[in-house]
């Protein structure tokens, strides 16, 4: 559907849990999230009810599964392959990695046609340092495979940049998603636990960039600027909600684990459909209620995001 200003609405990310398997410093506090009941989160049987109002009532086409950590999810193959039946064109998933080798397959037999991972260093001390566990880039290199063995390919590689922690392993980066085959991009630190000196401006990625040569503007896809370097054609994109916030183009909406829809990064507030759902209410009651907060969805972010990337699916 469109949005009272025009916009089509088709991206809908759901978050499928709000606990994750590792304690990335941008986003989780170190001691976790407060814990919730499991009578305050949709259950699978929900999650895949409430995703087919969703999709019927706003036209959706594109089904981003994330979290939380979504692997971590219990019943997420059932899950996909309920949300698979309502045949969303797309259904994709963006992970940390950490579990992705030994599940590929049954994500792949569950309706996921690709994946997303984040990884924000090369560098094993760096890694561990962000995510708080002991983890390698081996783990995240197996998993890239294993996703390409799955049929996932394009693989993207999602790194979100930070000021001293790993802005000088941009050029490092787009050389090691040449020999990978992944497609690395680089994301505007938003808000968080973090000082805001962290931040890096999507032009200060270009300039690391261009260490390796003269680096062009191509058409963006999505929320990313893509670029590309001149004379070795390695392209990486940019997820820029500062610098370019492309506001004026998002297609997405968001529903959390606990049923609350979100139209936008910068709404605290989102309206929840959970009692809905689990009331007297008809699907053409919650399917009203979506098409409303979809038309009163805002025009921009305004620079300010919801700091719960975890709650919200990022
Ligand atoms: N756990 C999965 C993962 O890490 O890919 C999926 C959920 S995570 C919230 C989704 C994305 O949000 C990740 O790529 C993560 O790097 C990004 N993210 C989380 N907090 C962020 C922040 N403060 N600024 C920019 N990106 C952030
Ligand atoms: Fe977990 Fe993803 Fe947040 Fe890292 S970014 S703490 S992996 S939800």
């Amino acid at each position: 559907m469109k949005d009272s200003k025009g916009r089509e609405i088709d991206y809908l990310r759901l978050s499928v849990t709000d606990r994750c398997n590792l304690r990335c410093i941008y986003c989780m506090p170190e001691e976790g999230i407060p814990l919730v009941s499991h009578d305050d989160v949709l259950s699978v049987d929900e999650t895949i009810q409430l995703t087919g109002i969703i999709i019927k009532a706003a036209g959706i086409r594109k089904v981003r599964i994330t979290g939380g950590e979504p692997l971590v999810r219990k019943g997420l193959l059932d899950l996909l392959r309920g949300v698979s039946g309502h045949h969303p064109e797309e259904l994709v998933l963006t992970t940390n990695g950490l579990l992705l080798s030994g599940m590929a397959p049954q994500l792949a037999g569950a309706g996921i046609k690709r994946v997303n991972i984040s990884l924000d260093s090369l560098r094993d001390d760096r890694i561990r340092l962000i995510s708080r566990r002991d983890i390698s880039l081996e783990i995240i290199e197996n998993a890239i495979a294993s996703a390409f063995d799955a049929g996932f390919g394009p693989v993207k590689v999602n790194c979100v940049v930070m000021r001293n922690i790993n802005d000088d392993e941009i050029a490092e980066f787009i050389k090691w998603s040449g020999e990978t085959g992944v497609t690395v991009r680089f994301i505007e630190h938003m808000p968080s636990m973090l000082s805001d000196d962290t931040f890096v401006s999507r032009d200060e990625i270009i300039e690391r960039a261009s260490v390796l040569g003269k680096i062009v503007r191509q058409d963006d896809i999505g929320t990313a600027g893509i670029y590309t370097e001149e004379d070795t054609g390695l392209t990486f994109g940019i997820i820029a909600p500062f610098s370019d916030p492309m506001c004026s183009s998002c297609s997405r909406i968001r529903l959390s684990a606990r049923g609350t829809l979100y139209t936008c990064l910068a709404a605290a507030e989102g309206v929840s459909l959970i009692e809905l759902l689990r009331g007297d209410s008809c699907d053409e009651t919650i399917s009203k209620l979506v098409r409303e907060t979809v038309m009163r969805k805002p025009d921009s972010h305004g620079g300010c995001v919801h700091a719960k990337m975890w709650r919200i699916g990022g």
